[in-house]
């Protein structure tokens, strides 16, 4: 049995309570733990036992969430200082850089499913940006700015940690260039298209990197078609379909700045703007306005913002996945197409296919399952951390 010095501030769990951190699962509750032993600071190491003292991890102590501690390492022999997450760091960039085109847009670090909870960063380009969403990465802010760009040479590291999550931790909203300087844009290609990100005032990092396969799969199922692009932001989806030849693309989104960049971002890229429609509306109201006007798509994309941003606003976000999805498959045409997201952690890919499948239940539409969508080969889910599934998505064809 391996024991940690009394010395160091630790957890000691409740009895039973032990199961999750030994099959690795990295957040300890606070209602799991038995008694607090020193007193840690938030973003403190802590070692996280069991009653009976055997070593189960290293942990970033939180006194405010009721994750109250996320562990960085089950591996007693480890110490944590900025050798360690150095080696985290350089570890998840190599993973992807095996893996993928070292293309100019990409995540490089997606928290707790690469080791390093609290922690995400994509890069555009020149410029990375990191996003700080727990105590325990927040405990080592210094570090993360000169390390990225190190480890990337990039030559702006700009902080967007202004994400709802902090206030759990008991972090205000920070954002700032943490080295060099933010260019107004930083501009990534993607699938032979370019674009404008905004990473000062875009939403999360600036763009939404995961969606990358699933933009190829619109592309490729556009041509010659009607497409409603549903939250389309700064055009990711909208652009696919408008390349793949798509005959009109009908974007929808509620914020103004989004949909500029959009327009923007379709004419540095030369695409016929004719095609194009850009509408400032909600797609609550505007799905039914094109029910009443009879409307019809042969492709469609739904991929609102998060609903369900924790456990409890799930019955809310139910309602709501399922009432876009029944519009948008009334607007359905025979044979058409719709590609169907939840970015909601705390909906499973299991319920949201039982929303769905309600939904198209309600709309007596017979649609067949291509395919199960999920998030890019950057956004890796960790075995041990099935939360890390956020983006779920369904390919379905209407009969
Ligand atoms: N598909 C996009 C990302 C979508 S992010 C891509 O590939 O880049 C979700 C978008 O939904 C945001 O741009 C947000 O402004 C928009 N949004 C949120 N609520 C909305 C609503 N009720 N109606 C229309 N757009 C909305």
């Amino acid at each position: 049995m391996i024991t940690v010095q009394a010395a160091s501030p630790r957890l000691v769990l409740k009895a039973g309570r032990d199961k999750s951190l030994r099959h690795r699962h990295p957040w300890i509750f606070s209602g799991a733990i038995e008694r607090v032993e020193g007193s840690p600071a938030s973003g403190d190491t802590v070692a996280v036992v069991a009653p009976d003292g055997a070593f189960l991890a290293w942990a970033a102590y939180c006194a405010e969430s009721q994750i109250r501690a996320r562990a960085w390492s089950f591996d007693a022999a480890d110490t944590i200082d900025e050798g360690f997450l150095e080696k985290k760091l350089a570890d998840s960039i190599a993973r992807r850089e095996r893996l993928m085109d070292k293309g100019d847009a990409m995540r490089l670090v997606h928290g707790e499913s690469d080791g390093l909870p609290g922690l995400v960063s994509d890069r555009y380009g020149d410029t990375v940006v990191v996003q700080i969403l727990s105590a325990g990465a927040e405990r080592w802010r210094g570090f993360w700015g000169p390390a990225l760009a190190g480890l990337t040479g990039a030559r702006c590291v700009y902080e967007r940690s202004d994400a709802e999550v902090r206030s759990l931790e008991g972090l205000p909203h920070r954002v700032g260039a943490m080295v060099g300087e933010a260019p107004k844009h930083a501009r990534i290609v993607e699938d032979g298209l370019a674009y404008d990100v905004d990473v000062v005032g875009g939403q999360k990092t600036g763009f939404y990197l995961d969606q990358r396969d699933n933009r190829v799969l619109a592309a490729a199922l556009a041509k010659d078609a009607e497409v409603l692009n549903a939250f389309c932001y700064t055009g990711g989806f909208s652009l696919s379909a408008l390349r793949g030849g798509a005959k009109r693309v009908v974007s929808l989104d509620t914020s103004e700045e989004a949909l500029s960049l959009a327009r923007h971002n379709a004419s540095i890229n030369g695409l016929d703007a004719s095609r194009a429609e850009w509408v400032p509306a909600d797609v609550f109201a505007q799905l039914r306005k094109y029910r009443d006007q009879g409307r019809k798509f042969d492709l469609i994309v739904l991929d609102p913002p998060k609903f369900a941003p924790t456990e409890k606003h799930v019955p809310n976000a139910a309602r709501a996945y399922k009432d876009i999805n029944l519009w948008a498959l009334k607007l359905l045409a025979p044979g058409g197409h719709l590609l169907t997201f939840s970015c909601s952690g705390a909906i499973s890919p299991d319920l949201f296919q039982k929303i769905v499948a309600g939904a198209a239940a309600d709309a007596r539409s017979d649609v067949q399952i291509r395919r199960h969508l999920g998030a890019a080969l950057d956004h890796p889910v960790s075995i041990h951390f099935p939360e890390g599934e956020y983006l779920k998505g369904l390919w379905l064809q209407a009969g």
